[in-house]
């Protein structure tokens, strides 16, 4: 963590969170991690919600379960400890679940302890909870959703199910914000049909829940995979009614139905990027493996909406660009096609206002600054 944000958390420990008015509060969740927010804020956070509990569902559909593995890498806090101090009920969580199968042991399990086909029915019978889907819904063939089976159910039908029942859903990792990879351009991406939640890529007439002709207030949580902070902050606000759903839903998302604090609208990876005084100088590495900036390899971070160089990566230690890699823009709703081809640099091959790059990078700060802003407002839309 760096010594800014130390100061910051700090200052936060003399501070009442509870009497923080709506905007100031996501402020300071915005610029801390969630290690720091809840280490700083337990007691109050554990009074709060004496008598609170606030019941999860998380469903997994098409995906990788790298978004879990992000939020269970988050060591410290860990996922036992975040959701003990938010009070949270992890009810179901497929990768997280005790033994469960429809045979346990050799013997037919006909149970909610030991059949998840049965508990996943009666906590949605039971209502009353947040839904967390990590995943792309299968539509395909022909509305069938069965590119896509739990058991024997369709994930399109354990979807509208729950759905339906839901308080609120947060769309988890970006394959179930826009779809994600599933919905990458491919000879059989029409037949296979895959949904985000509540977009499909930039499509909001192309959703899930639209599909279903279902209305849910939904927060979209993208990133492949998504920040461990960005999950367990935006559960926090949620739970301490600091994010009221849905009435505060249109002032805190982006047109995208993601959390503005996290995802700032006028703000990219590239503006803090560690390597942003090589980009500045005009100074590019033509090879993965060097330190000056990434651009030409790629780099698709002055189009990225998201805190990653502020925030950082495991333990606020890294982030894509530090750690050598481009950024492939993985938190917009057209990616990965917007971002293809990955390690090709953008903008017509290298010419960018009329003039090549080369050029560009001689004129040195006050071009490249410029290029920098324009690269920043045209957003990932394939333009
Ligand atoms: S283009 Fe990429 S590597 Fe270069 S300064 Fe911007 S974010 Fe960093
Ligand atoms: S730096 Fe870019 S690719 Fe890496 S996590 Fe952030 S948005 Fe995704």
């Amino acid at each position: 963590m760096n010594t800014g944000k130390n100061n910051l958390v700090r200052t936060l420990e003399s501070v009442d969170f509870l009497k923080m008015d709506r905007r100031t509060f996501l402020k300071a969740v915005g610029a801390v991690g969630a290690t720091a927010f809840l280490g700083t804020y337990k007691t109050e956070i554990v009074s709060a919600l004496k008598f609170a509990e606030t019941k999860i569902i998380w469903l997994h559909g098409a995906e990788c379960t790298g978004c879990s593995e992000s939020v269970l890498n988050g060591g410290n806090p860990d996922i036992v400890q975040a959701i003990s101090k938010l009070n949270v009920n992890l009810a179901y969580h497929e990768t997280l679940l005790a033994q469960q199968g429809i045979f346990v042991d050799g013997k037919l399990a006909n149970t909610s302890e030991l059949n998840s086909e049965i508990l996943i029915d009666e906590l949605i019978e039971e209502g009353n909870y947040i839904l967390v889907v990590e995943g792309a819904i299968a539509n395909g063939p022909d509305g069938s959703g069965r590119y896509c089976v739990i058991g024997n159910r369709t994930f399109k039908e354990i979807f509208a199910k729950a759905a339906k029942h839901a308080n609120a859903i947060l769309a988890v990792g970006t394959c179930a914000a826009y779809g994600g990879i599933n919905c990458a351009d491919s000879a059989v991406a029409k037949v296979t049909d895959y949904r985000g939640v509540a977009f499909t890529k930039e499509d909001s007439s192309k959703g899930m829940l639209q599909e279903l002709n279902l209305k849910k207030p939904v927060i979209n949580i993208p990133g492949c995979p998504a920040h461990p902070d960005w999950i367990l902050l935006t559960v926090g606000a949620v739970i301490l009614g600091k994010i009221r759903i849905p009435d505060d839903l249109d002032a805190v998302l982006d047109l995208y139905g993601r959390p503005k604090v996290f995802f700032p609208t006028d703000h990219t990876v590239h503006e803090n990027c560690p390597r942003r005084g090589f980009y500045d100088r005009g100074e590019f590495d033509e090879q993965i493996g060097g330190d000056k900036c990434l651009w030409k390899l790629g780099c698709k971070a002055p189009y990225s909406h998201a805190d990653c160089a502020i925030r950082r990566w495991n333990g606020s230690v890294s982030m894509c660009t530090q750690a050598g890699s481009p950024c492939i823009a993985c938190v917009e709703p057209g990616f990965p096609d917007a971002a293809r081809p990955l390690y090709v640099e953008a903008e017509d091959k290298g010419v960018l206002l009329g003039a090549n790059i080369d050029t560009l990078s001689k004129v040195a700060v006050g071009a490249a600054t410029v290029a920098a802003g324009v690269h920043a407002i045209r957003r990932m839309r394939g333009e």
